[in-house]
């Protein structure tokens, strides 16, 4: 992300808001829950998203937008959709680092008439790479966790990421955009990855296994 795209960043969780909240007199506890993901055939994730209603709000929507951040971050993702999670609200999260961003009700107004092909991958997928080709350029509408609504114009990665998650809020997943081979070519390449992640992760756990015999030898 660009500063340009840094815009009403949420800081949530971070090191110095920690820090803001221990220097306060009523040290306050802030648990953040992290949701679990559903799984890549929950039926959440084919459905359309309801309007956010600030009037009527079915949660917090500071509050949700935290969690959706946290679980977010806690899977090195760039963003996540509430649905993801399977919560039926139309908000998204997009960002990097400790500067995310929460979209309730997010519309495109325009969209380039340029397109830009770029590798995608979606947290629902673990290990499934599409080359997607998508407008390049975006303006967008949409309401911040307060309620506001904003507008924002957006290139690059950032537009790439908003149009993944709002396709999310209509029910939509990338595989959709993918054409059949090359689909079929990333679904193969997929259970290669899978097969090479376990593989890696049994090694370090026994590596883990042998440290901590060490450690007890130690003792
Ligand atoms: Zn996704």
């Amino acid at each position: 992300m660009n500063e340009k795209d840094k815009l009403d960043v949420i800081r949530i969780n971070t090191d110095a808001w920690q820090h803001d909240l221990a220097k306060s007199t009523q040290v306050e506890k802030v648990n953040i829950e992290i949701f679990p993901l559903v799984p890549e055939t929950h039926p959440a994730l084919k459905r359309m998203m309801p309007n956010f209603d600030f009037n009527n709000p079915p949660v917090d929507p500071n509050k949700f937008a935290s969690s959706l951040v946290e679980t977010c971050k806690r899977h090195n993702g760039l963003g996540l959709s509430a649905n993801q999670c399977g919560y039926e609200y139309r908000v998204f999260v997009m960002g990097s680092g400790d500067d995310y961003v929460a979209f309730f009700n997010p519309v495109i107004v325009w969209s380039s008439e340029e397109t830009l092909k770029m590798e995608e991958g979606c947290l629902s997928f673990l290990d499934l790479f599409l080359n997607i080709e998508r407008p390049a350029r975006i303006k967008v509408v949409y309401q911040d966790y307060a309620g506001e609504t904003k507008e924002a114009e957006f290139t690059g990665l950032t537009a790439r990421c908003f149009q993944h998650e709002l396709d999310h809020m209509n029910g939509i997943v990338y595989t959709h955009h993918a054409k059949p081979l090359s689909l079929q070519m990333a679904i193969k390449k997929r259970s290669k990855l899978t097969e090479k992640r376990r593989k890696l992760q049994k090694q370090l756990m026994s590596k883990v296994k042998n440290v901590s015999k060490q450690m007890a030898g130690l003792r």
